[in-house]
């Protein structure tokens, strides 16, 4: 029996380190080799008991029907070895011998259990902001029954409208603190307990209530929560915003009391004994997904992909806007963003700079489809650019073929 390892033929596979909140913690590197053949795999009885050999896909399905134990790192790492189709093309990407991820999870609470979640994962930037030292207890379930905390002095109300276009739900922010009042961001659709949600959320003490933008799932909240305000405080908080365009769908109609000019600052102050408490938005303009967008809002979402609905939404200022987000981003050493959809999304910069490629990447589909059938119809090229989407987000998809078609012809793409 020959006992020595060959070494070169071991490579680093990804790399682990254990979750914050837990007392033991490792850095591991997992390594992958190719299994002779006529072995026998024979535990050491310390750390290791009745070894198998098992296949990925066999030990995922065991897993799944609940016939075979595995922990998080080995489920995750047996997921993302499926995408090889055999031994070979694994080591063949293990060559350069940097590991294929570097993950250390973070933990939630879904449903009331334990749930752990990696980097790429859409709660992961949430649970950075809410719980960076790993503390366990952050629920992720959407209750919009129930304010969420994210940090000090900012807390989501996730209104009762999940659907195919709104995800869990519009996102309210609620800025402030009991001595300065709150702003409400999004007030979103006209939903009275929603909307009693929020007064009751800033502890009935609004000072503006500001839209992202008038589509029908975050403006038509606001008259209404300005009435309540009025009615219990005898104070009328002011709606910011931007006034609809002429482009704007009849259900997207909406005039603020005061259109907030580009770079304007929405500040809470209150003198207290020992200074200035102050809270500050900084307005900015981001047309693109709607043309009287301002702030993040529902230019950046977690989890699924903004829709560009021409006319009022425009391809080429939604990418503009993107790099004006970035540009803050970097001026302001910014590293979340809280969108109006979706969870709050980490590592802003990287994120945006994702969006960008992605969207680059479906307008070289969109110009491919444009030359291979120039005479097609809107659908034929929405099958050709958008096959890799689901069939049924092919209506939602053509209204955005149809932003990067209007991009590729004033720009002379194509
Ligand atoms: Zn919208």
């Amino acid at each position: 029996m020959n006992s020595a390892l060959a070494g070169a033929e071991v490579y680093l596979l990804c790399h682990w380190i254990t979750d914050r909140d837990l007392p033991k913690r490792f850095d591991v590197p997992f390594l992958v080799a190719r299994m002779p053949p006529g072995q026998i795999p024979v535990p050491d009885n310390g750390e290791q008991f009745e070894p198998v050999w098992v296949n990925p896909a066999h030990a995922l399905a065991e897993h799944a029907a609940g016939r075979f134990f595995m922990v998080f790192p080995t489920i995750r790492t047996l997921e993302h070895l499926q995408r090889y189709s055999d031994v070979n093309a694994v080591l063949a990407a293990c060559q350069n011998e940097q590991p294929l991820f570097t993950s250390c999870p973070r933990a939630a609470l879904t449903g009331g259990n334990e749930s752990r979640h990696m980097e790429h994962e859409p709660p992961f930037g949430e649970l950075a902001l809410v719980c960076p030292d790993g503390q366990l207890g952050h629920p992720l379930d959407w209750d919009p029954t129930r304010p969420v905390r994210l940090l000090k002095n900012v807390q989501r109300l996730t209104a009762p409208n999940p659907g195919f276009m709104t995800g869990p739900g519009t996102n309210s922010y609620i800025v402030g603190d009991p001595a300065t009042g709150h702003v409400v961001i999004d007030p979103g659709p006209d939903d009275a307990e929603h909307i009693e949600r929020l007064w009751h959320a800033a502890g009935g003490h609004i000072q503006a209530i500001v839209c992202t933008h008038s589509h029908p799932d975050h403006s038509p909240g606001a008259r209404p929560l300005q009435a309540l305000c009025t009615a219990q405080t005898g104070r009328t908080p002011a709606i910011l915003g931007l006034s609809s365009a002429t482009t704007s769908r009849a259900n997207s109609r909406f005039t603020p009391d005061k259109e907030l000019q580009n770079g304007e600052l929405v500040t809470l102050s209150h003198q207290a004994s020992d200074g200035i408490l102050t809270h500050t938005l900084k307005a900015i303009h981001t047309p693109g997904h709607a043309a009287n967008h301002v702030f993040s809002g529902d230019h950046i979402l977690n989890g699924s992909t903004t829709v560009i609905d021409p006319p009022d939404g425009n391809m080429n200022d939604y990418l503009d806007s993107l790099d004006t987000l970035a540009l803050a981003c970097t001026e302001h050493d910014i590293g979340f963003i809280l969108p109006a959809h979706g969870y709050v999304l980490g590592h802003a910069p990287q994120a945006i700079a994702h969006l960008k490629a992605h969207r680059l990447q479906r307008e070289a589909k969109v110009i491919a489809a444009l030359q291979a059938l120039p005479d097609g119809s809107v659908q034929d090229w929405v099958r050709h650019a958008y096959g890799d989407v689901p069939e049924r987000l092919w209506p939602v998809a053509e209204r955005s073929l149809l932003a990067h078609v209007q991009r590729i012809q004033t720009l002379g793409l194509a």
